[in-house]
């Protein structure tokens, strides 16, 4: 099986790509392990040797069906913690029945309608990259199928004097950058998860990427779509602007399928700038970079990306070798001196354009900074990290097979609640650790004016027994959620509600909120078809993720 990136296979267990890995540095794993121990290492069993649950009787699909055990695991589960342990486990209680790849968007639209008929629960699957359980398949007795949309995919039209271009829903990253290079464009959403991860479950999941202070999130990138559904179908046209009523768009960015199939989008593209240029420095503290993010995010310099790392961070940046030219022993020596280990903070400014606008770009942030004791590193820290950026979820596998789990939750809150939102979460994870042995990693990225995001990132050893491993991730990842919601931050500033965040989202949006969604769905989707189990349940499914 294989997806969206030329002749690479993807991996069935685990991150990525076939063949490819990032091994975590001596100093990082001896750092790990001083502060959360190693549990029991789990290889990654062959994908051919898990076990599924017998595929369930289905009618006739109207469109290519696989039941094939290989391809049905391929779909069975997203990029969660969870998800990577239960399939390590090499037993899956839950999988699809089977994939259906429609050629078409009247196929799909026929294959909706017979899964209504039929009772058939609908998961839409674009590069399966959730990482809150959204493309699992719920239990229960109805019978699955994984819609992928492999076959919806490819640039369909270019306005290029308009900067539009119209693209299939199940276009990955890579292919989607490739079919702009030639016409000198970019669409600028890079998302960690870039080489996998589709427009449409870009679009489903109201993503960020990691440069949206400069290119802006997905919902800024979306002028018009095509969703369908057992309901009807929603064709909203491009358009710059509109006073035409509310914005149906927004209702169906962040949807996450439940209101139908995003099929195709057009998205406002822009020139592809000559060089991104990423600027490493070094803070004295964590105040001293909020001031400084917040300097610079209101600032209206052209930036492109900012990000600060909190000293745990921080050191573990240095461990895992990002400070590549620090390698030397002597420097390793002066950033301690200067702080790493101890208050100093990362961070990454960065830009794009004409190499010497952005050198004169960084020369005026480094000026707007002056009074906060700044360190310069340098541009090749910043190199080093934008080379490496979509690599970084290859460890989490390499650290799993040495027994050590690790996953990111993510929120956003204004300004004045980030101190707070940081603290509660921290304290959240550590309480909630197994024998209270965990490291918990923490950054700024996407800054706004009002606020920004802050993600978190822990490691903790690993359980041998699966059950008892998702138990204790299900203790940490309800903990840290309340923490974060209870401090005023939003239940996700980028993963989305998914099925391990929605019983949290009632809390954000409110009974009528609720009830509102409830019925657009309801409009949408009357026999409850399409992820019935994702943004709008609120049940509580973290042990059995
Ligand atoms: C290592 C890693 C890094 C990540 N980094 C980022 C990041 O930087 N920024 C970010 O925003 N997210 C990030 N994510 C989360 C994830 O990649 C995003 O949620 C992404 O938008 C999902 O896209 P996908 O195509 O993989 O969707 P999927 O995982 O296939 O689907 C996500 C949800 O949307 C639904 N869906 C998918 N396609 C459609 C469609 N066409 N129509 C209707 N519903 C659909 C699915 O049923 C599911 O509920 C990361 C995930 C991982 C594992």
């Amino acid at each position: 099986v294989s997806a969206g990136a030329g002749a690479r296979r993807r991996r069935l267990v685990g991150w990525g790509f076939e063949g490819e890995r990032l091994e975590p540095t001596p100093e990082l794993e001896r750092w790990l392990e001083a502060r959360c121990g190693r549990g029991a290492g789990r290889p990654a069993p062959d994908p051919a040797t898990i076990e599924l649950p017998p595929p369930r009787p289905l009618p006739e699909i109207p469109a290519a069906t696989s039941r094939d055990p290989l391809d049905r695991l391929a779909h069975a589960r997203g990029q969660g913690l969870p998800d990577l342990l239960r399939l390590r486990d090499g037993r899956l209680p839950t999988a699809p029945d089977a994939v259906v790849r429609p050629a078409d968007t009247d196929q799909l639209a026929r294959v909706l309608e017979v899964s209504a008929e039929a009772g058939i629960v609908v998961v839409p699957w674009g590069g399966g990259t959730s990482v809150t359980g959204g493309v699992n398949p719920p239990p229960g007795e109805r019978p699955v199928i994984s819609l992928a949309l492999d076959h919806l995919s490819g640039l369909l039209e270019l306005d290029a004097g308009s900067g539009l271009a119209t693209f299939g829903a199940g276009t990955a990253g890579p292919a989607l950058e490739a079919a702009l290079a030639p016409h000198g464009l970019t669409l600028g959403h890079f998302p960690q998860s870039w080489e996998l991860s589709t427009l449409g479950g870009w679009i489903a999941t109201r993503s960020s990427g990691q440069e949206s202070l400069g290119y802006g999130r997905i919902e800024d990138m979306v002028a018009g779509l095509e969703l369908v559904a057992p309901g009807g179908r929603l064709d909203l046209p491009p358009l710059p602007a509109s006073a035409a009523g509310p914005d149906l768009r927004h209702l169906v960015l962040g949807s996450e399928g439940r209101l139908g199939v995003v099929t195709r989008a057009t998205v406002r593209v822009r020139p592809r700038p000559p060089a991104t240029v990423v600027e490493a420095l070094l803070v004295p503290g964590w105040e001293a970079g909020l001031e400084a993010v917040r300097r610079l995010a209101r600032s209206e310099l052209p930036l492109t990306l900012l990000r600060l790392s909190d000293p745990p961070e921080t050191e573990v940046a240095v461990a895992a070798g990002l400070a590549h030219r620090f390698g030397a022993g002597a420097a390793r020596w002066w950033l301690r001196r200067w702080g790493v280990g101890r208050d100093a903070c990362l961070l990454l400014v960065g830009t794009a354009g004409e190499p010497e606008v952005a050198r004169g770009v960084l020369r005026c942030a480094r000026r707007l900074l002056g009074g906060l004791g700044a360190l310069r590193l340098g541009t090749r820290p910043g190199a080093r990290w934008l080379a490496d950026r979509f690599r970084h979820p290859y460890l989490r596998d390499a650290l799993l097979d040495g027994g050590i789990a690790t996953d990111t939750l993510e929120t956003a809150g204004p300004w004045s609640a980030l101190d707070r939102i940081r603290e509660a979460v921290t304290d959240a994870l550590l309480g909630g650790a197994p024998g209270g042995r965990a490291a918990v990693l923490c950054h700024l990225s996407h800054p706004y004016r009002d606020g920004a995001s802050l993600y978190f990132t822990f490691f903790v050893p690993s359980e041998a027994d699966t059950d008892a491993a998702v138990a204790a991730w299900a203790l940490m990842k309800r903990a840290a959620t309340e923490a974060l919601v209870t401090a005023g931050g939003t239940v996700s500033h980028h993963h989305g509600v998914g099925a391990w965040h929605a019983p949290w989202l009632p809390r954000e949006v409110g009974d009528t909120g609720m009830e509102l969604l409830g019925r657009a769905a309801e409009a949408m989707d009357p026999d409850g078809v399409l992820n019935p189990h994702v943004l709008l349940d609120p049940t509580d499914r973290l042990e059995s993720a």
